[in-house]
């Protein structure tokens, strides 16, 4: 396989990239190249037909030395171990970048939730706890939604481990529906964060969001609230691309005026699929899936896979294009990253750019643990204050040390969860 491709090989290539910056020792890199932990197992669940189908589940813990592992479960037919290995990793980097006492962890169930009926969701999110429980826990590792789970998941996975170690414990998941041990504005958070990076790097580049332009992959929650903001503060989104469940293809859906984001979302199912057919009457250009990525626009904001910008397709990137905000993890590959930096684009990493999810389930842990909920604006405003922080903390050392930003976001990160590996006597 090509480097970069396999996610876990991009992650350690990032890594040792920037290991090499931070002349990093050879026993910190056996240390961080690889999880401290990772569980695989399986999660055998009794089917509406009465048949037994056995999934697959992981959960992988990289990195604790600055507090609980901490990320999300995700539900994909394409699901890998290698996958939930880079993911985890990130999720380490992630939270020492915005300066939050947690550490990386990932989980994740190899099955498609489109054809799961209500019923079986459920009894996977609860035999793949059962299988975990003693492993996980609000001072351990604490999970979260991601691609494909929600908060109804989160719910399900809360009451099974509270069943299995009696009480409650509301800060042993995060992204619980609100008045459940949720937190106001966790659903915005991450899709709102990638904006708040997004307009401080326009800040630093003197270039007002309304005069820009911008197109999106992806239509779920991080792209549907990341639209949001972007419009809210004038930025004009001309294309998004998404999944057509009846194909089982995605298409890229452009209106050079502007796409309606109430609109679309009316077109949009709960996975934020949408269906070619009744985009293209309302007027949208319906294009394949990969032409989000040639749209003669200021700004490319990724938001659904890994493994989207990669060195076959990076050439077909506008000129124009000046600040990629990587809403999804890892959707740039290595070799694709290092020609947008040579091409001096201005590249927002995903562990900086998607931060606000994780910054806000942390604030819902917080509250979780008092029992003592805070304002939505409140919620924000603290959010804002974070990513602001962590996006001018990362553009300053990539200042000072003339890095691009991915490399300067590395730095800060790996520096801070080495040092809390030596200080805890692990190095
Ligand atoms: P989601 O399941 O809500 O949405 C995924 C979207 O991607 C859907 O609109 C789907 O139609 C689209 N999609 C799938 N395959 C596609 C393809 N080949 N081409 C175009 N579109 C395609 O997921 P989400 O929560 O929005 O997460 C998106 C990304 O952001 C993932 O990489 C996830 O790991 C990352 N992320 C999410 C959060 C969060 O809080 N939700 C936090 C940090 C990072």
């Amino acid at each position: 396989m090509a480097r970069g491709f396999n996610a876990f090989e991009n992650a350690q290539a990032q890594f040792d990239h920037a290991a090499d910056i931070l002349s990093l020792d050879r026993s910190a890199r056996e240390l961080l190249r690889y999880p401290l932990r990772e569980y695989s197992f399986a999660v055998p669940v009794r089917m509406d037909d009465g048949s037994m189908q056995v999934f697959r589940g992981f959960r992988v813990q990289h990195n604790d030395a600055r507090g609980p592992c901490k990320g999300g479960v995700r539900f994909h037919p394409q699901e890998t171990l290698d996958s939930i290995r880079a993911l985890a990793m990130w999720m380490t980097w992630k939270c020492a970048v915005v300066d939050i006492p947690l550490g990386g962890g990932k989980g994740g169930v190899i099955c498609d939730p489109h054809h799961l009926s209500n019923r079986e969701q459920e009894q996977v999110c609860r035999g793949w706890v059962r299988q975990i429980a003693r492993n996980i826990g609000p001072d351990a590792d604490v999970p979260a939604p991601d691609v494909m789970t929600s908060a109804q998941h989160m719910l399900w996975m809360l009451d099974e481990y509270e069943q299995i170690v009696g009480g409650r414990h509301p800060g042993m998941i995060t992204g619980k529906p609100v008045g459940m041990g949720g937190s106001l504005g966790r659903t915005e958070a991450t899709g709102y964060g990638v904006v708040y990076t997004l307009r401080e790097a326009l800040r630093e580049l003197g270039c007002a969001p309304r005069e820009t332009r911008a197109s999106v992959q992806g239509f779920g929650n991080v792209a549907q609230y990341a639209i949001e903001l972007y419009q809210e503060l004038g930025g004009t989104v001309v294309c998004v691309s998404a999944w057509d469940q009846a194909d089982q293809t995605s298409y890229a859906f452009r209106r050079a005026g502007g796409v309606d984001l109430a609109e679309l979302r009316g077109l949009a199912d709960r996975f934020g699929g949408v269906d070619k057919g009744k985009a293209r009457a309302r007027g949208y250009e319906v294009l394949e899936g990969g032409a989000w990525l040639a749209q003669d626009v200021d700004i490319l904001i990724p938001a659904a896979l890994e493994n989207q910008i990669t060195p076959d397709n990076v050439g077909a990137i506008s000129e124009r294009v000046k600040v990629i905000a990587e809403g999804a993890n890892g959707p740039t590959t290595f070799d694709a990253g290092r020609a947008l930096d040579e091409r001096g684009v201005r590249v927002i990493p995903d562990f900086v750019a998607n931060a606000g999810g994780v910054t806000c389930s942390y604030f819902e842990q917080v509250q979780s643990n008092m029992n003592y909920y805070w304002p939505k604006d409140e919620v924000l405003a603290k959010l804002d204050r974070a990513m602001t922080a962590a996006y001018a903390g990362v553009a300053s050392v990539a200042k000072k040390h003339e890095l691009h930003l991915r490399d300067a976001a590395y730095v800060v990160a790996i520096d801070r969860v080495a040092r809390a590996c030596r200080d805890r006597g692990w190095l």
